[in-house]
């Protein structure tokens, strides 16, 4: 068994249909990316599962759905048009751009002077091991001076209405956390909530990343899962100030929540932010990392923003954004705990962790074994002859039936182990056969003994299961019953 390394992610990806290059046709534009059908499955089954789970089933959270385009006045106020910003540099030979910051985590090209200006490429931070040389000029062509690094605005601009004005300019949102805080006092009003609540949004967010890259990691057109969680700072919880024991809470939920949709302890990881790494809003921000294969890399985080934000949007918009504190008879501006998570990066640790190969006699086997509730397929109905009406009709009848409830596939172009292969490779979990023992011989008068094979991708074990009992046994496994507990009330099939 091994993980994959990007590229043949990338290539099952493509090939599978789960995510195209956007606009490929016209040579892709490399920093952003199409969900095709399977890939619209999963990455709508991870944010189904993400808002059931934070959303749905808490009695203290509220969903909301704000709009990308906002007052340009919001971006002011949460800082983003003075701060939101990376330092950039330039090739003057290439004019390659880089992100400043990231120079020291780049291999670097260099023509080294004393092996004749041999060509090496060196390991990101190294010297050269010739001449001892460490990286000046452009890590890319390894011949041009950089530009000093100048502040670089990621949020992109756009007029609204028919005139491209300074009084029309606004931004696409770089992060759907505004959205709620200029809602909060919609939401705290008409829900009549109390402390300590949240609200909660999945939407897309739009930056100008310098140096977009890694599959679909960091683009410049991605979708966040984002929580606002309200804490009332004079609060105490086990001792500790509210916010900073809600924040604790937090980073392990979230942590759970990935553990529980299938990613291996092993692959995820906390970083707590130093001083210098904080951002201007933040007490305290940890990270959730995972282990990516270009390196442990930011899967979510999780800050503490503290009244920053809601105060900002007050002083900004002259309304008062503050919760009554019934208990102290007082007006207080809550703290914000932040849970932020990229439905894409999401998407990516979900197939990498999910992505296995292994030898199953003989031959190599690419299985996805991702949790059911992500697997953009949850049943494929097979028939095992093509040329037998009465096996296809049975099969297309299920697949009909199936439907109703899950996700369900037909397919006929291929042989049984190659279907059964090709299944794997996009991870559904359950194949359905139907076979000539099911409809039996009609020309000797059989009816065949109305049972058909369920394959589990993982065990690649078979049981045979009398047609009405379809909807119930795929209702229990469906529902989290272990595949073995059904599987042992069944006789097994051949494999
Ligand atoms: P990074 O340091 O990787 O640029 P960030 O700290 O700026 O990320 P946040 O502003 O905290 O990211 O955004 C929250 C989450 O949104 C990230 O953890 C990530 O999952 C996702 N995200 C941010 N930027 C991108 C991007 N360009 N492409 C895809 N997902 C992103």
């Amino acid at each position: 068994m091994s993980a994959p390394n990007m590229d043949v992610l990338v290539s099952l990806a493509k090939r599978r249909g789960f995510i195209f290059q956007s606009s490929e046709i016209y040579g892709g534009t490399g920093s952003c990316w199409d969900y095709g059908p399977l890939g619209v499955e999963l990455k709508q089954n991870i944010k189904r599962v993400w808002w059931r789970d934070f959303v749905q089933e808490r009695p203290d959270m509220v969903g909301l759905d704000a709009s990308i385009l906002m007052h340009a006045t919001v971006w002011k106020a949460s800082g983003h048009v003075d701060n939101f910003t990376d330092p950039m540099v330039d090739c003057r030979e290439c004019k390659r751009r880089f992100r400043a910051d990231q120079l020291g985590d780049m291999p670097w090209l260099h023509f080294c002077p004393a092996t004749k200006g041999n060509k090496f490429t060196i390991p990101a931070g190294e010297p050269c091991k010739h001449c001892g040389a460490t990286r000046t000029l452009c890590p890319e062509c390894g011949k041009g001076e950089l530009t000093a690094p100048r502040q670089f605005n990621l949020m992109f601009k756009t007029f609204m209405g028919p005139v491209e004005e300074d009084a029309a300019l606004t931004y696409l949102r770089p992060e759907t956390a505004q959205g709620i805080f200029v809602n909060f006092d919609n939401v705290l009003q008409s829900m009549r909530l109390k402390l300590p609540f949240g609200i909660a949004q999945i939407g897309k967010a739009f930056r100008n990343e310098i140096t977009p890259g890694n599959f679909i990691f960091r683009s410049r057109e991605f979708e966040q899962m984002e929580i606002e969680y309200f804490v009332n700072p004079n609060d105490r919880v086990d001792g500790r100030p509210a916010d900073e024991a809600i924040h604790d809470t937090w980073i392990e939920a979230c942590r759970a929540w990935f553990l529980r949709y299938g990613v291996a302890a092993d692959n995820l990881k906390f970083h707590e932010h130093d001083k210098a790494e904080l951002a201007h809003y933040s007490k305290r921000t940890v990270d959730i990392l995972y282990k990516f294969p270009m390196g442990w890399s930011e899967l979510m985080g999780i800050a503490n923003r503290t009244d920053f934000d809601l105060k900002q949007h007050a002083k900004f918009s002259g309304k008062s954004l503050t919760y009554f504190d019934e208990e102290r008879k007082e007006h207080i501006v809550p703290f914000v705990i932040e849970p932020s998570a990229g439905v894409d990066r999401a998407l990516l640790a979900f197939l990498l962790d999910a992505y296995q190969e292994e030898e199953v006699r003989g031959e190599k086997r690419v299985v996805l074994r991702l949790h059911h509730e992500l697997a953009p397929i949850k049943i494929a109905v097979l028939p095992l002859l093509k040329k037998r009406p009465e096996i296809v009709a049975i099969a297309h009848e299920l697949r009909t039936r199936l439907a109703k409830r899950w996700t369900t596939v037909y397919d006929d172009t291929a042989a049984i182990g190659r279907l059964y292969r090709r299944q794997d490779e996009v991870g559904t979990r359950y194949c359905v056969t139907v076979d000539v023992k099911t409809v039996g011989d009609r020309e000797k008068g059989e009816t065949g003994d109305q049972k058909v094979t369920i394959r589990e991708r993982d065990s690649m074990e078979q049981i045979r299961v009398p047609l009405a009992e379809l909807d119930t046994v795929f209702g229990r496994l469906m529902g989290d019953t272990a595949w073995a507990e059904v599987a042992a009330a069944y006789p097994r099939a051949e494999a």
